[in-house]
């Protein structure tokens, strides 16, 4: 049971958003998919008085714009999965959404952008959001605003979010080749860590998820297996603890998943 008084706004435009995000900053959240919001507010983790219902703007499309590729923020596990310029342009983001648990109950509904926004280093979007130099575009009561990734998203649950701001879309670089691996305990638990592994001309990078609180974009200088490992090895620095798995156990298995994603890459498994 949720126990607080609620109310429950569904805003037509961004601007009324924004205005009722600020309005209501600090006793208020936005609502996307509600996969982790709703279960939060059922556990009395979060206290609130207002939700913010985004499905009144759309913001799900998935569309070209100049040579990068934007998913509005209502885009689902689902909808990445059925959309055929990310299979052709951005083949990871369904790479990875296809590798969600929790069902077509989940992927229906959840949102890529809900899963950025959450933020837990334990989970899939973070890191393959970050590998794909994403700039995350947020809009405000003073309008729009545009931030990298790898500036929005802070650490552990902690992104760039200013009052009165939601996340409106997110725009990746298309990129044609590349591989993911994740390494979890059991097919329905979050992942200890995952490995995005991109191609763009001569430049080979892993970027890690869940095995630092923020993403951590490594350059492969050469795709041999010591240099994989010493590239790794050397890049993570201040590896993330949780119930899963100690910090020292992640950075042991880093190189082996980032290994791993470039053989995915390599052999064009869905490239
Ligand atoms: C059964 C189950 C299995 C799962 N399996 C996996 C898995 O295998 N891999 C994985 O990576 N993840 C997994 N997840 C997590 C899943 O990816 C997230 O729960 C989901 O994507 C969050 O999206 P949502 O739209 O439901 O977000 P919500 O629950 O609506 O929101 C999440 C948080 O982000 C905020 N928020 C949402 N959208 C915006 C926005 N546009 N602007 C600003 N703030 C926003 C909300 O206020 C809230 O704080 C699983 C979850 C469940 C319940």
């Amino acid at each position: 049971m949720i126990r607080t008084h609620l109310r429950y706004h569904r805003p037509d435009t961004p601007d009324d958003a924004a205005a009722l995000l600020a309005e209501h900053h600090g006793r208020v959240a936005v609502l996307a998919g509600g996969s982790q919001l709703l279960p939060r507010m059922h556990r009395g983790e979060v206290d609130l008085d207002h939700v913010v219902d985004l499905r009144g703007l759309g913001l799900r499309a998935i569309e070209r714009t100049g040579g990068r590729v934007r998913l509005g923020a209502m885009v689902t596990y689902d909808d990445a999965l059925a959309s055929a310029l990310l299979a052709e342009a951005v083949p990871l983001l369904p790479r990875v959404a296809r590798g969600v648990t929790g069902g077509r109950q989940l992927t229906g509904h959840a949102t890529l952008v809900g899963a950025l926004c959450h933020a837990f280093p334990g989970t899939d979007m973070p890191g393959a959001l970050s590998a794909l130099g994403a700039t995350v575009e947020l809009h405000g009561p003073d309008g729009p605003r545009e931030c990298p990734v790898d500036e929005f998203l802070l650490g552990a649950q902690s992104i760039d979010r200013r009052p009165g701001e939601f996340v409106a879309a997110v725009t990746v670089d298309g990129v044609a080749r590349s591989g993911y691996c994740k390494v979890k305990h059991a097919t329905g638990s979050w992942p200890i860590a995952t490995a995005s592994a991109i191609e763009d001309g001569d430049a080979l990078t892993v970027t890690l998820g869940a095995v630092q609180a923020r993403p951590l974009r490594i350059v492969i200088p050469d795709p041999t297996r010591s240099a994989v490992d010493d590239a790794v090895a050397a890049a993570v620095t201040a590896p993330w603890t949780d119930v899963l798995a100690p910090g020292d156990y992640r950075a042991r298995i880093a190189p082996v998943v980032a290994r791993r994603a470039l053989t995915e890459l390599r052999e064009g498994a869905h490239a």
